[in-house]
C-alpha cells in the first residue's frame, strides 16, 4: 500500500523533474503541451476473477485508456491507502470510472461524500460501469436506488450494442456492434431520467428470445456529468474488446469536456 503511494509520488516527482528539464530547452508553449493536463483514475475494488482480469478490471480498462492523448491514466483499488482515493488525488481527477460488485458496502461514507463534492461542485466527471450501478457513489449522485428493478440474469446471452444517439461524442466513431457474451440486466432502470441515452442494446438469450435494455446513459448533475456504461461482467472478457474500449476512451473525453 506504502509503496504504492510512493510511486505515485516518485512519478509525480518525475514529471515535474523533467517538465522542468523540458522547459530549458523547449519553446513555453511546446513545454505546456507536453505536459499531461487531464488525469483519469480508474478504481476498481479488486475481487474479479484472475482468469478472466488477472491484474483486475482496473487494470483492463486503463490499458484501454491509453491511447488518449494528453491523458495521465491512474489506476487505484480499494486495497489501497484511503481505499485508493487520496484527497489529493480526487482533487486531481478530471474523470473517475468506478468497477464494483461485492464490495459497495466497504467504501466509506467520507470517500463517497468527496467524489459527490468532486462531481457536484469541482466539475469531475463520474463514469460507474456495469455493477457500478449499486456503488455508493453513483447512487448519492442519482440520489436514487440504481436498481435494475427486471432483475439480473448471467445466462451468457449475446448483446447487440446499438448507437441510439449517432450525433453524441460518446458515440464518435462508433457503430453497432456485438459483445459475444453477457451478464443480463433488465428494465426498468431505477434512475433519474437521463439527458441523453447513448446507447441501447438488445439480448439474445440462449433460448433465442430478445429483450431491450439500456446500456449508456448520461447526467448532469451539479457542475459535473455521469456516464453510465452497462457491459462489464466479470466472467466475461469485455472490457479487453476494442469497441468497448472506444466507449471509454470517447465516455472520458466528453465527461471533462461536457457538452
Ligand atoms: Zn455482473
Amino acid at each position: 500500500m506504502q509503496s504504492d503511494q510512493s510511486r505515485r509520488q516518485f512519478l509525480k516527482d518525475g514529471f515535474i523533474i523533467s517538465a522542468g528539464a523540458a522547459l530549458a530547452v523547449m519553446d513555453p508553449m511546446a513545454a505546456l503541451a507536453a505536459k499531461p493536463a487531464r488525469k483519469v483514475v480508474v478504481w476498481s475494488e479488486g475481487t474479479a476473477p484472475k482468469n478472466v482480469y488477472p491484474n483486475d478490471v482496473n487494470t483492463a480498462i486503463a490499458e484501454g485508456l491509453k491511447p488518449l492523448k494528453n491523458w495521465e491514466v491512474v489506476t487505484a483499488n480499494l486495497n489501497e491507502l484511503e481505499q485508493g482515493l487520496t484527497q489529493e488525488l480526487l482533487e486531481s481527477a478530471s474523470v473517475l470510472v468506478w468497477w464494483g460488485h461485492q464490495k459497495h458496502g466497504d467504501v466509506k461514507d467520507e470517500l463517497v461524500d468527496r467524489i459527490v463534492k468532486r462531481v457536484t461542485e469541482g466539475g469531475m466527471g463520474f463514469l460507474p460501469t456495469h455493477s457500478g450501478h449499486w456503488s455508493k457513489p453513483f447512487k448519492a449522485l442519482m440520489k436514487d436506488s440504481g436498481s435494475w428493478d427486471g432483475g439480473y440474469v448471467e445466462d451468457g446471452s449475446k448483446l447487440d450494442l446499438i448507437v441510439a444517439d449517432t450525433s453524441h461524442p460518446i458515440a464518435k466513431g462508433i457503430t453497432d456492434f456485438v459483445v459475444p457474451h453477457t451478464e443480463r440486466y433488465s428494465e426498468p432502470f431505477h434512475v433519474p431520467k437521463p439527458d441523453d441515452l447513448v446507447f441501447n442494446g438488445k439480448y439474445t438469450k440462449p433460448d433465442g428470445s430478445t429483450e431491450m435494455s439500456k446500456q449508456g446513459l448520461t447526467w448532469t448533475v451539479g457542475k459535473g456529468h455521469v456516464f453510465y456504461f452497462q457491459p462489464g461482467h466479470e466472467s466475461y472478457p469485455i472490457y479487453f474488446q476494442e469497441e468497448i474500449r472506444h466507449v471509454f476512451r470517447n465516455g472520458v473525453k466528453w465527461l471533462r469536456n461536457g457538452k
